[in-house]
Order: C-alpha cells, then sequence, then structure tokens
C-alpha cells in the first residue's frame, strides 16, 4: 500500500453528483482515507447544468446533504467550489486550485468508482489528469467483471507502467492510478431517488441526517 513518509499533506478529492450522498460513498472513503494515509478528503459535489439532467436536485441541496453525512468526522470535509466557480466548471481546474494548497500532483489523489473511471475519456483535456494527479479507482458492485487492463483509456495505455506490488499502474509522469478494494456496498442514488418517489423507506441506505433533510426539504417525490 502507498505509505510515502513525506511530510506534505496528501489529500483526497472525492468528485461526484452526491444526488443523494449515501453510505456507498461514504464508507469506501473512509477505508480509502485510512488505507492510503490521506490527511484529509475532500468532498467535491459537482456542477450539473439544469438541462442536462432532470431529476439532480439543486447543488444547494446536494452540498447541504452531504455537509451533514459528514459532519463529526474530522478528516472529512466538502467544497462548493466546483458549485460557486462562474462559467463551465471543469474537474481539471478544480485539481489545479488544490495544487496551490498541497505540494503538487504527487499529492493529489483523486478518488472515483471504477464505472466513473472507465468514462474518464469523456472529461475535458483527460490526458492531463495523468500526469495532474493521482487516482484510486475503488471497486463497485457489478464492475468487477472489467479486467484492470481495460480501464485505462486505450489511446493511453502505453504511457503506463503496471506495477503488482503496489496494486497501481505508474504513468510516465511518476503519477500512479491504484486499483483499491473497499467493501462492496450496492447502493446508489439513483435507487435511493427511486424508492422515495414510490414512498418506500431508504432508511440505512443514507445517513439519517440525510434522510431527514430529504424529508424535510421534500426531495425527489417526483
Ligand atoms: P447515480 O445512481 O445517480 O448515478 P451514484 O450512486 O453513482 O449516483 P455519484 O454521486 O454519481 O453516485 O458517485 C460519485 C462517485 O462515487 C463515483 O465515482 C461513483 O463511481 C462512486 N460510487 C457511488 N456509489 C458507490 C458505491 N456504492 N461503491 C463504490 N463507489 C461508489
Amino acid at each position: 500500500m502507498h505509505r510515502e513518509s513525506d511530510a506534505r499533506k496528501k489529500i483526497g478529492l472525492f468528485g461526484g453528483t452526491f444526488n443523494p450522498v449515501h453510505w456507498g460513498h461514504l464508507r469506501p472513503a473512509e477505508e480509502i482515507r485510512e488505507a492510503f494515509d490521506l490527511a484529509q478528503i475532500i468532498f467535491i459535489p459537482v456542477h450539473i447544468p439544469p438541462h442536462k439532467k432532470s431529476d439532480v436536485v439543486s447543488a444547494m441541496h446536494r452540498f447541504n446533504m452531504v455537509k451533514r453525512a459528514i459532519r463529526g468526522n474530522r478528516f472529512f470535509s466538502v467544497s462548493d467550489i466546483e458549485l460557486t466557480r462562474p462559467g463551465k466548471s471543469y474537474s481539471i481546474d478544480t485539481i489545479r486550485h488544490f495544487h496551490g494548497l498541497t505540494g503538487g500532483e504527487q499529492h493529489i489523489f483523486f478518488i472515483l468508482g471504477r464505472d466513473a473511471f472507465r468514462e474518464i475519456y469523456t472529461w475535458k483535456d483527460y490526458p492531463l489528469f495523468f500526469s495532474a494527479c493521482n487516482f484510486i479507482v475503488m471497486d463497485r458492485p457489478g464492475m468487477l467483471n472489467i479486467e484492470n487492463e481495460h480501464l485505462l483509456p486505450q489511446d493511453n495505455t502505453n504511457k503506463f507502467t503496471p506495477n503488482k506490488n503496489e496494486e497501481c499502474f505508474v504513468h510516465v509522469s511518476g503519477c500512479r492510478i491504484y486499483l483499491y478494494r473497499v467493501t462492496q456496498l450496492d447502493i446508489s442514488s439513483t435507487v435511493i431517488r427511486s424508492y422515495v418517489r414510490n414512498g418506500k423507506s431508504i432508511r440505512y441506505l443514507v445517513p439519517p441526517a440525510v434522510e431527514n433533510y430529504i424529508i424535510d426539504q421534500r426531495l425527489y417525490r417526483c
């Protein structure tokens, strides 16, 4: 496992829609923080243009739910950087922002699920990410049948070398993509939203503070 003795702060950036945040986000984040000795994991609700997905609640609600979900965990925080940035918001700009606060690319660990990582080729300037930060790709139920080698975007595979000891791929820049097995919790925001819509219980799928917020604010009813 990655345990450099480096005085500089290693931080995890965990981007997601968080519509809503659930235990399937929180428990894996906790496990990753411990395993990689991260000083902090920053949850970053991403900006979703209103026309893009009709069932995404406002940025304010998604931010508020994460804030409530992580309360009491001193290693977790939430950033509104992608929600307040004027104009279009791109993850590469977020990473550049955090470079200034850490020791640079080697100290940033971008956390995401296998399903999201497979879509990375759709991100703006995606090849730049591989030299701008490390990645921690977590397993997610239903996504384990994809061979690790097939996770890398095809036009970039020649830039990586597999490192079996560390269970990662090393980019020519020195940044790494770690594949990490987290406790498999088969929970998704999609299922939670559909349960709320159908009047079903969401208890034990989300933290109580998030459940209460959804009820109080009457979210996801239709
Ligand atoms: P939706 O069902 O609306 O697509 P989601 O449950 O996938 O949402 P996101 O906010 O899109 O949640 O996820 C943020 C990140 O967390 C993504 O990288 C995703 O792969 C990862 N993730 C979400 N749920 C899980 C889970 N149960 N286990 C591991 N990773 C997860």
